[in-house]
């Protein structure tokens, strides 16, 4: 169950997950979909043992920064995300994902930027 409080995360962000544990920001109205997003972050952390997970997540949002120049944008393509936001709706998705899904979202572009770049 999400522990919804005041302070965590900071700033705008409307839900955070450390270790498993998922805070939401008081006065958000944290969805179904939310909370499946947030537990496919669990399932990834578990795969990465935790701390490697921050690790990989971090960096690769590095790697990203300097490719779209945007903190938004390098936020929404680091894979771990990719792979949340593009299953966040699908009920059953946990138990059918394959182990290490994340990985393929590592190469793989949302359709928006595969349309923009092929020109
Ligand atoms: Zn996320």
């Amino acid at each position: 169950m999400p522990i919804v409080n005041r302070y965590i995360p900071f700033r705008t962000f409307a839900a955070v997950n450390i270790f498993g544990l998922i805070f939401v920001k008081k006065g958000y109205k944290f969805t179904e979909a939310d909370l499946r997003h947030e537990l496919i972050h669990t399932r990834q952390m578990r795969e990465l043992l935790f701390i490697p997970f921050y690790i990989v997540y971090f960096g690769e949002w590095l790697v990203r920064l300097i490719q779209y120049r945007s903190l938004l944008r390098a936020y929404f393509n680091v894979s771990f995300e990719r792979e949340a936001y593009l299953h966040q709706a699908e009920r059953d998705y946990l138990k059918k994902r394959p182990l290490y899904a994340w990985r393929h979202y590592l190469r793989k572009a949302p359709a928006a930027q595969n349309a923009s770049s092929r020109r």
